[in-house]
C-alpha cells in the first residue's frame, strides 16, 4: 500500500525478506521509500523525536524476527552521481558495484575492491568496507551528514568521519550519511578492469553469492590472533555445523547461510556458540560485524551483550 502521508512511499506491515541478504523473515511496522534527497530530508524532519532506522542494501543486518517497531527508511532510492575530472560525489543509496563501474568507467581508480560487495555507499561508509587492500576511506574527501542530535545537516572531513577497522563515527552517533565526496586517482582503464576482474575471481572462488542467503563475514578478524576468525572457526571443527536453518558455509566458515526459514534467533545461537567454542579452544574473543536491528527475545539480548562487550 503507497499512503499519501507527505506524498513519499510508505507501508505498513511491510515484509523485510528482500530487503537483508540473509533473507530473514521480519516486518517492519512502518517501511518509508524516499525517491530523492529532498523527501529524505522532509522524512528526518518529521521524525525529529524517534531517530529512524536506515537501511542501505541490507547486506550486514540481523533483522529481528519477531519485527521492528521503529520506521525504517530505506535509502535505495536516492543514488545520484557526479563527476567531475577525477573527483566524485555520490548520494548515499547508491550500490557499491554500480559505484565501481562508474569510476572504471571514467578511467578512475579506488573502488576496484567495490565490485563484489553488495552495498550501498551509506552501509559502507558506516561499517568502512574493506577488501582485498582497499578501504572505502581511502579516497574519500568529506561527506554530508544528518546531525540528528541537532537536526541538521553538516559536513565532515575524513578525518572527522572516525574510521578504523569496520568502524566510522556514523556508529556512535545519530548520523545518517546523505553523501560523500571522493578523490580517486587517474589510471589506464585496461589496468583498473584487471584488478576488478581478479577481485571477483578471488570472491566466486571462496565467498558464497547471494544464491545462498548470507549477510558477509560473520566474525571481524582478531587483532591478537595469527589466525583468522574463518581459520579459528575451523580449528574448532565447525565446518557445516548447523544450529536451525542457520549453516557455517562449507567453503568458507565465517559465512553463516540461511538453509531457508533461519531465525535471528537461530542466527543469534550459532553466532553465540561459535563465539564460546572459539573462546574455549583459543582463548580468543571473536566480535561480530553484523548489526542487530529490532527487538531481541530476552535470550537474544543475554547473548548480544556478552557478544558485543
Ligand atoms: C556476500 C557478501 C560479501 C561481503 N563482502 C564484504 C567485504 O568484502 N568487505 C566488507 O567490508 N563487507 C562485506 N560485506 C558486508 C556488507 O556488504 C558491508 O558491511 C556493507 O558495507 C553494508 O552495506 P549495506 O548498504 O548493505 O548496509 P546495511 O546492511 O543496509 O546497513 C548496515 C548498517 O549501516 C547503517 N546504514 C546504512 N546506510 C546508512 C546511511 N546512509 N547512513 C547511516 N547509516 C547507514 C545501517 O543502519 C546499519 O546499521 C559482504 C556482505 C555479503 C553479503
Amino acid at each position: 500500500m503507497v499512503c499519501s502521508q507527505l506524498e513519499i512511499k510508505h507501508y505498513d506491515d511491510f515484509q523485510l525478506t528482500n530487503f537483508n541478504t540473509l533473507r530473514i523473515k521480519s516486518t517492519a511496522k512502518q517501511f518509508w521509500m524516499p525517491d530523492n534527497y529532498g523527501e529524505m530530508i522532509s522524512l528526518f524532519k518529521k521524525f525529529k523525536n524517534e531517530t529512524p532506522i536506515i537501511i542501505g542494501n541490507g547486506s550486514n543486518i540481523l533483522f529481528s524476527s519477531k519485527g521492528i517497531e521503529s520506521p525504517i527508511i530505506y535509502t535505495g532510492n536516492i543514488k545520484s552521481s557526479f563527476i567531475l575530472g577525477n573527483i566524485i560525489e555520490v548520494e548515499a543509496g547508491i550500490k557499491a558495484q554500480r559505484l565501481s563501474k562508474l569510476a572504471y568507467e571514467k578511467g578512475l581508480s579506488g573502488f576496484e575492491f567495490l565490485i563484489g560487495i553488495p552495498a550501498s555507499l551509506g552501509g559502507a561508509i558506516y561499517m568502512n568496507a574493506g577488501a582485498h587492500g582497499q578501504t572505502i576511506s581511502d579516497c574519500l574527501i568529506s561527506a554530508k551528514i544528518y546531525d540528528f542530535s541537532k537536526n541538521k545537516t553538516i559536513i565532515l572531513t575524513k578525518e572527522e568521519l572516525g574510521f578504523s577497522y569496520r568502524h566510522s563515527i556514523l556508529k556512535e552517533k545519530p548520523y545518517i550519511l546523505l553523501s560523500a565526496k571522493f578523490e580517486l586517482i587517474k589510471k589506464q582503464k585496461a589496468e583498473i578492469k584487471a584488478r576488478m576482474d581478479e577481485n571477483l575471481i578471488f570472491r566466486k572462488n571462496r565467498q558464497p553469492n547471494l544464491a545462498l542467503p548470507n549477510a558477509g563475514s560473520v566474525f571481524k578478524n582478531p587483532n591478537d590472533c595469527e589466525l583468522s576468525a574463518g581459520a579459528l572457526i575451523d580449528k574448532c571443527g565447525l565446518r557445516g555445523f548447523r544450529i536451525g536453518d542457520c549453516e557455517v558455509y562449507e567453503n568458507h566458515c565465517n559465512f553463516i547461510i540461511n538453509k531457508g526459514n533461519a531465525t535471528s534467533v537461530d542466527y543469534t545461537n550459532i553466532v553465540f556458540e561459535i563465539y564460546s567454542r572459539v573462546k574455549e579452544k583459543f582463548n580468543v574473543e571473536l566480535t561480530p560485524e553484523i548489526i542487530y536491528i529490532g527487538k531481541m527475545t530476552k535470550d537474544e539480548e543475554k547473548k548480544w551483550k556478552i557478544l558485543l562487550k
